[in-house]
């Protein structure tokens, strides 16, 4: 179901807008080292700010562990918003509380105020009634937008609860563009559609694959993950990565997806868990005692990259080998090129699949890179995420 957005919000001047953003962004000694978050919801806070509304946005950071800690306070944050955006942006001291009230109390059309970490109070991830009232009342919003995709999973009182106390509820941009492209890897709109799913585990991505598999025309298995299902037909796997409490629930899904789902025809596999280990490449039947398979074979890469690029629509998580190891990188770098130049809409998701991709330098010819890790697997999972089932349908 789509959802109300920004642009369906009549007369922004001087209305005082809660914004929810994801700004989780990696910290080194206090600087930001990768500020695509913040970057990603930049449209958003744009729009509002030109509209003229009075902006309090709110983010966690981190995991803090018991009340305020400094070294994941939001300053860097907004530093780097007051860089990105011009105008006024200020930083309070916290996300609730008089001086916040008084802040925002000053803020004139187009100004933004930056809350400190919502997380620095434990009522957030409780989501407590009380502490999402406080919120609204101290930053004295009308309307909620959530901009926060990749926290949409979690039914908090920035995410959720603040939904409760105020006139309207919408999606902003990112959260918007998430809902559409994730919406079309999850009903399957076009086809051929082509789901590539990978990484470490097949536990993590169980609904994925179940929601999945009546839907798309081919999944292809790669990653570590490939070994449950390997050991399920009955291959020896050496000392590859298998859930063995998983390879019952394996055999069930391969019976169940018949052709569709395929499996590495070869691998590389390493004699240790090391960049510089020994290593062959070998058909997937074949590995030496006590070796693991670490990445897919030349043979898998072409006939994956086959299927990908002709594909309508395609969908990948989870990267083909431990790619962050060089020796072991090839069949995750080859399935970003196919999906770079397939012709399709190409949506990646995943933490780790996403952070792949832009290491590599192909992110920019992708349709889509999801900002939400866990936030997307859910979704893809079928589940209704509580951040996105409290906006308002468009
Ligand atoms: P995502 O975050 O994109 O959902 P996952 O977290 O499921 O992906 O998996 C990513 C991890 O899987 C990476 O750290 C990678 O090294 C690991 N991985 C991929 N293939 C293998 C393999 N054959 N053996 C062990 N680990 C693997
Ligand atoms: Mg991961």
């Amino acid at each position: 179901m789509a959802k109300r957005t920004v642009k369906d919000l009549p007369d922004l001047k001087g209305t005082r807008v809660f914004v929810r953003a994801d700004f989780n962004v990696p910290l080194e000694d206090g600087r930001i080292t990768d500020d695509t978050r913040i970057r990603a919801t930049l449209p958003t806070l744009d729009y509002l700010v030109k509209a003229g509304a009075r902006l309090a946005v709110a983010s966690h950071l981190g995991r803090p562990k018991k009340g305020p800690e400094p070294a994941l306070s939001l300053k860097p944050v907004a530093a780097q918003l007051q860089d990105l955006l011009g105008g006024s942006v200020a930083m309070a001291p916290d996300c609730v509380g008089p001086e916040v009230r008084k802040m925002a109390e000053d803020l004139r059309d187009g100004d933004v105020l930056i809350l400190e970490n919502v997380r620095f109070h434990k009522e957030e991830e409780e989501n407590d009634p009380r502490f999402a009232a406080r919120l609204v009342a101290d930053t004295m919003a009308t309307v909620f937008v959530n901009d926060a995709f990749g926290t949409a999973h979690r039914a908090h009182a920035s995410t959720e609860g603040v939904s409760h106390h105020v006139q309207r509820s919408v999606a902003g941009f990112l959260m918007e563009k998430e809902l559409r492209y994730l919406g079309m890897a999850r009903d399957a709109p076009d086809h051929p559609y082509v789901a590539v799913l990978g990484g470490a585990k097949v536990s993590d991505k169980i609904e994925v694959i179940e929601h999945l598999l009546p839907k798309v025309d081919a999944l292809l298995v790669g990653g570590g993950m490939a070994y449950t299902f390997l050991r399920a037909e009955g291959l020896v796997t050496g000392k590859s990565l298998v859930e063995e409490d998983k390879v019952e629930l394996a055999r069930r899904l391969l019976e169940k997806a018949g052709p569709k789902l395929r499996l590495p025809m070869d691998h590389v596999v390493a004699a240790a868990f090391k960049e510089d280990a020994e290593r062959r490449t070998l058909p997937v039947d074949q590995i030496p005692n006590d070796w693991m398979g670490l990445d897919i074979g030349p043979t898998t890469i072409s006939a994956y990259a086959d299927q990908v690029r002709p594909a309508k629509l395609v969908f990948w998580n989870g990267p083909m080998g431990v790619f962050e190891m060089k020796p072991f990188a090839e069949g995750t770098l080859a399935m970003a090129r196919a999906l770079a130049e397939s012709g399709g809409t190409s949506i990646v998701g995943g933490g780790d699949s996403v952070a792949a991709v832009t290491r590599m330098g192909l992110a920019d010819k992708i349709d889509h890179v999801s900002t939400g890790g866990g936030a997307s697997l859910e979704f893809l999972g079928g589940a209704e995420l509580p951040g996105v089932a409290c906006l308002e349908d468009a």
